[in-house]
């Protein structure tokens, strides 16, 4: 390496050891001490009652506050501290943005973090196994709800592309395929008066849906189904929804899910893919790999890679036409119709 080469190189392996331990404390620590929340609240304020309030000692939280700052967490307002846009937008007060804040994410990677991944060695191992924040697969209403807050938590950008390219216009009944806590069918609903949806999801989630659905105003149109997706055949209907569900997938499996698609749908109705963008050679996408980590401790994984430019083989060898593909918001939608 030539010493160009050399401080690039220098500079990326100092973020490997040193730029995620240090951003990822800080979040934690933020809200553990519900620093984001108390802060977004008060607007601005003094390090004094600020530590009285997160139960902290002033000079330490000073110190964290300090660090927060050179990360972009928060910012100086004359002599008091506040939120950054960034944090107030991402990390504060979820129920302002339910769609788009990093809570619930954040409070199952702590978790995984204390637990798994700083022993991920001993996973190599099979000395340690993978450990969950709460039992998965989910089977109470409160487990459901637990990973569908997280899920839901990170909708946005789905919700936005499906709202900008779904062609559902005409189909009177879709299928939602391990469809969360509903939110994104909900909004399709309210997009397109005449489509009713089933969404198939864990028996736990059903009445989380459900109401969820109710809640929107879309209770009549919208209702979760307890099917398991992996071993039933899908019910019948005009088109059929798999969203961030075969990015994970084998060409194999994801085959499989299709063709259950193709079988469920009545001739001239479509199917809609929509995975998150997992294999940009500039871009790893961290969220994915944080959970196909956590594959090394399970005995049996079915996290994959795959390109997504592998669909339009998959859908045209099943016997689906037309297909189309949108890239937007780090996002990939593939739709096609069945003949
Ligand atoms: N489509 C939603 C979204 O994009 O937010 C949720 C995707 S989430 C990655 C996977 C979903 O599949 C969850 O709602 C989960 O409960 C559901 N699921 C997992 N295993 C299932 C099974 N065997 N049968 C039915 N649903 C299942």
């Amino acid at each position: 390496m030539n010493d160009t080469e050399l401080l690039r190189a220098t500079d990326r392996a100092y973020d490997m050891v040193f730029k995620g331990l240090v951003e990822f404390s800080c979040v934690k620590a933020g809200f553990e001490l519900d620093l984001f929340n108390i802060l977004a609240d008060a607007g601005s304020m003094e390090l004094e009652p600020l530590a009285e309030k997160v139960g902290g000692e002033a000079r330490r939280l000073g110190q964290l506050l300090v660090a927060m700052e050179q990360i972009g967490l928060v910012e100086k307002d004359g002599s008091k501290w506040k939120l950054t846009e960034f944090s107030d937008t991402l990390f504060a007060k979820p129920e302002n943005h339910p769609s788009h804040t990093m809570e619930s994410a954040a409070h199952s990677m702590g978790f995984l973090a204390e637990n798994y991944y700083m022993k991920l060695a001993d996973a190599v191992r099979g000395k340690q196994k993978f450990i969950s924040p709460v039992a998965y697969p989910p089977q109470t209403r409160e487990e459901n709800e637990y990973f569908e807050t997280i899920h839901r938590r990170t909708a946005y950008f789905p919700i936005k592309i499906l709202g900008e390219f779904a062609k559902l216009d005409g189909i009177k009944q879709m299928t939602d395929v391990g469809g969360g806590i509903g939110d994104i069918s909900a909004s399709l609903c309210q997009k397109f008066p005449e489509l009713n949806v089933t969404l198939l999801n864990l028996p736990g989630a059903i009445e989380l849906v459900n109401e969820n659905a109710a809640s929107k105003g879309v209770g009549d149109r919208l209702k979760g189904a307890a099917v398991d997706i992996y071993k039933e055949p899908f019910p019948e209907g005009d088109a059929v929804m798999f969203c961030r569900m075969l990015y994970p997938m084998s060409v194999q499996f994801s085959t499989m899910m299709i063709k259950k698609a193709y079988d469920a749908i009545r001739p001239g109705g479509r199917i809609l893919i929509l995975d998150m963008l997992i294999c940009d050679p500039n871009k790893p996408n961290f969220d994915y790999l944080s959970h196909y980590l956590c594959g090394i401790g399970m005995d049996f994984s079915v996290l994959d890679f795959k390109k997504h430019a592998e669909y339009p083989g998959i859908l045209e060898g099943i016997g689906f036409t037309d297909v189309t593909k949108e890239e937007k918001y780090d996002h990939v939608l593939y739709q096609a119709v069945k003949p």
